[in-house]
């Protein structure tokens, strides 16, 4: 009971592996701690990052144990590596809507995804930082033709306000378990 192999319980029906990817310093720590533990931190600890985190989410009559991977701050060097992304059935691709530079770079981690992911991960693009309205460089409107245009699902959200993050996830997971049941 409480133990690290927990989802052998029967309550869960399925295990499934995602991934948090994108540029340093887009909230993507900090995505995943609200989600997991609704907690969030004003500061930035890359090099201090969790292997991943867990959560239970029921989708229709199943229960899925979520298993959540983030990096340890390897992206600065962009030096993850393709065991990472191994067995990912799904991936958060995070910008900023502060920093453009976060949403130029998209096309590299989509090749990368592309290249070490499974060919029908579930991909979620996120658009973080929302409730910075005053700093925002990109337009929702950029996020949604990307979107559209690499077949990706899309949101804006805030790990801070707490806003559409568990959306953000609950998306991607039962859309895995569409395409996986
Ligand atoms: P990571 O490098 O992608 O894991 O980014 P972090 O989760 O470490 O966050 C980087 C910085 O952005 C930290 O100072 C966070 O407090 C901040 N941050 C993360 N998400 C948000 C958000 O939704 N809104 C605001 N205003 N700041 C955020
Ligand atoms: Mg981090």
């Amino acid at each position: 009971m409480g133990s690290a192999d927990s989802f052998d319980e029967p309550e869960c029906d399925y295990l499934f592996k995602a991934v948090l990817i994108g540029d340093s310093a887009v909230g993507k720590s900090n995505l995943l701690s609200r989600f997991a533990k609704d907690e969030f931190h004003l500061d930035s600890k890359p090099t201090i990052g969790v292997e991943f985190a867990y959560r239970n989410i029921k989708v229709g009559d199943k229960m899925i144990k979520a298993q959540i991977w983030d990096t340890a701050g390897q992206e600065r060097f962009r030096a993850i590596t393709s065991s990472y992304y191994r067995g990912a059935l799904g991936a958060l691709l995070v910008y900023d809507i502060t920093r453009k530079e976060s949403f130029e770079n998209l096309k590299k981690w989509l090749r990368e995804l592309r290249q070490f992911g499974s060919s029908d991960m579930v991909i979620v693009l996120v658009g973080n930082k929302s409730d910075l309205v005053n700093s925002r460089v990109v337009n929702l409107e950029d996020g949604q033709s990307l979107a559209q245009l690499e077949g990706l699902l899309f949101l804006e959200t805030s790990a801070k306000e707490n806003v559409n993050v568990e959306e953000a996830f609950v998306q991607m997971i039962a859309r895995i378990h569409e395409i996986t049941s």
